[in-house]
């Protein structure tokens, strides 16, 4: 059985996370979707929350499941029967976080192999950051991320309308 855990803060899971996903779970036997439970970043949705999301989204698929973990990531890895860390690449930028990423893993764990998966174009410039950006100023977020993840964005924000806001700043597009 080749097992593979991909891990992340999903905070939200955006369209971008569940194209790797879907796309791990082609490739593997089986795999779990990590929920980094205290990422050093400032969260927007809890743990439970973002478990929650994730498996709604990814719930027509049968060969994978969400969960949370605490700890070194390839702790978990071992935990779960891992031989894989799938994660996604956009940019340039990720490239050097998950290459120092996967090295530091492998001198911790050499078992565990991380695979990347270069993301679709369309995903190319998606990030949970950028929607969350987007959802705070009002804006629509219903083509970045699955629909129940927007309505549970537009819950904790408002509506563009309570806000008063119309357009996103260009700015934002730019980044
Ligand atoms: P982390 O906080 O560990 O970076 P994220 O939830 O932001 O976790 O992302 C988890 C993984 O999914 C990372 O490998 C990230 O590069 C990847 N990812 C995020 N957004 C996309 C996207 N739009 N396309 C492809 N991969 C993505």
């Amino acid at each position: 059985m080749k097992i593979a855990i991909y891990p992340g803060s999903f905070d939200p899971i955006t369209n971008g996370h569940v194209d790797i996903a879907t796309r791990a779970a082609s490739i593997f036997d089986e795999v779990v979707l990590a929920v980094y439970d205290a990422p050093p970043k400032r969260l927007l949705f809890t743990t439970d929350e973002r478990v929650e999301m994730a498996r709604q989204a990814l719930r027509r698929l049968p060969n994978l499941r969400v969960t949370s973990y605490a700890g070194l990531t390839v702790h978990f890895a071992h935990q779960a029967g891992a031989q894989f860390i799938v994660r996604g690449l956009r940019v340039i930028s990720d490239f050097e976080a998950e290459h120092q990423m996967a090295l530091t893993n492998r001198e911790l764990a050499s078992d565990i192999e991380t695979i990347c998966l270069m993301t679709r174009r369309e995903y190319a410039f998606l990030s949970a950051t950028i929607v969350k950006e987007i959802a705070k100023l009002g804006g629509p977020v219903e083509n970045f991320v699955p629909p129940h993840v927007a309505q549970a964005l537009r819950t904790r924000f408002g509506s563009a309308e309570q806000q008063k806001v119309s357009v996103i700043p260009t700015q934002l597009l730019r980044d």
